[in-house]
């Protein structure tokens, strides 16, 4: 339920709207604008009746209250109009600004991870990845450097100072992932993981959620709502590709995920066009796309040597490629309402 003041309402008729949902069990989210304040009535659906029969539409101040028949709230454009904008390590997506996330699928080691490292910042991109815990298909399957990649990661940001985006498959290791995370991957197999996504509504740090490989649009804002509810507002969107009959290539792309979305929440959206192709020559068109259709951001696999890769070479981006692949997707970004994004790496 959403409660709309009116823009004369005082602090203390938003302040007694707060308190009567609070009587009854309800969580009230204020969100005050420029000229009108909001406020969020969060409960499960006991108290969500519970609020209804407050009639709050009769109280001072108040102009409408709005049943929400969305079964997502704090995710919803209802909730928060504007654009939500993250400010990651000087890194900001969402609103105007556009991330261009870049590395390996996988740290494999450190003269693996500080060359792609220096070949991303120095084209330019705003936040390194790569997985120090990875989910494969087989259990035979490398499965990653664990806290040993981590200290890795936590080299290549200082020696960059580029903000770190990491996969946590399992809570368990969150505390070893907390220490060099500035933004926690789930992957797309994880996003159902309701307890791993509580853990991390709780742990603060911000978090991209990949959307599920076989998942609708509200199901993923759903699962981004777990995370929400638990307090922790920086939560990023992923396309990844989606299983559809095509076999032609590996996933479907859904790009048109990104208005869709947009339209459902106020979440930035980032599109992974490398998982999504499973080949590289895939991977330039797919992100211009991304980026022409509104995308925040886009994270992208870059190997400097990928026929040596461990993990996902034949989908990462040549290390020799990067730099004019990063200028191509920076102007339709532009052409797309986006401020430049390229750092000028020189300068660091
Ligand atoms: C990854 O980003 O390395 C990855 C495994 O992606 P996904 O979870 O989308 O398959
Ligand atoms: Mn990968």
């Amino acid at each position: 339920m959403l409660i709309v003041m009116s823009p004369q309402a005082t602090d203390a008729e938003v302040q007694a709207v707060i308190d009567r949902i609070e009587s009854v069990g309800g969580t009230a989210h204020p969100s005050r604008g420029a000229e009108v304040t909001l406020i969020g009535a969060i409960g499960d659906t006991d108290t969500e009746v519970r609020v209804s029969q407050l009639e709050l539409d009769g109280q001072p101040g108040v102009e409408k209250v709005v049943p929400i028949l969305k079964p997502y709230k704090l995710a919803s454009k209802e909730q928060h109009r504007e654009a939500s904008i993250f400010d990651i390590g000087g890194a900001k997506i969402g609103g105007d600004h556009f991330a261009l996330i870049a590395g390996p699928c996988t740290v494999e080691s450190r003269e693996q991870l500080l060359t792609t490292a220096e070949i991303v910042k120095d084209a330019g991109a705003n936040m390194l990845r790569g997985g120090a815990y990875k989910p494969r298909t087989s259990p035979y399957s490398f499965q990653g450097l664990g806290v040993e990649g981590l200290k890795l990661l936590a080299e290549a940001k200082a020696v960059t100072g580029l903000p770190i985006v990491t996969e946590l498959m399992d809570a368990r290791d969150l505390e070893p992932v907390l220490e060099v995370a500035d933004v926690i991957q789930v992957g797309a197999r994880n996003m159902q993981n309701y307890g791993l996504l509580t853990e991390l509504g709780r742990a603060g740090r911000p978090v991209l959620l990949k959307r599920g490989l076989s998942s609708t649009l509200e199901e993923l804002v759903m699962a981004a709502e777990y995370i929400l509810k638990e307090g922790n507002e920086a939560v990023m969107l992923c396309e990844r590709g989606i299983r559809t009959f095509e076999s032609a290539y590996r996933f479907t792309l859904d790009l048109m995920a990104v208005p869709v979305l947009k339209q459902m929440t106020h979440l930035p959206i980032v599109v992974d066009p490398s998982h999504a192709a499973g080949r590289r020559d895939l991977v330039e068109s797919l992100s211009l796309a991304a980026a022409a259709a509104g995308a925040d951001g886009i994270i992208v696999e870059v190997h400097p040597q990928p026929e040596e890769a461990i993990c996902d070479g034949p989908q990462a981006l040549r290390g020799s490629e990067f730099a004019e692949y990063a200028r191509k997707v920076e102007q339709v970004a532009q052409i797309a309402g986006k401020l430049p994004f390229l750092e000028a790496a020189q300068t660091a």
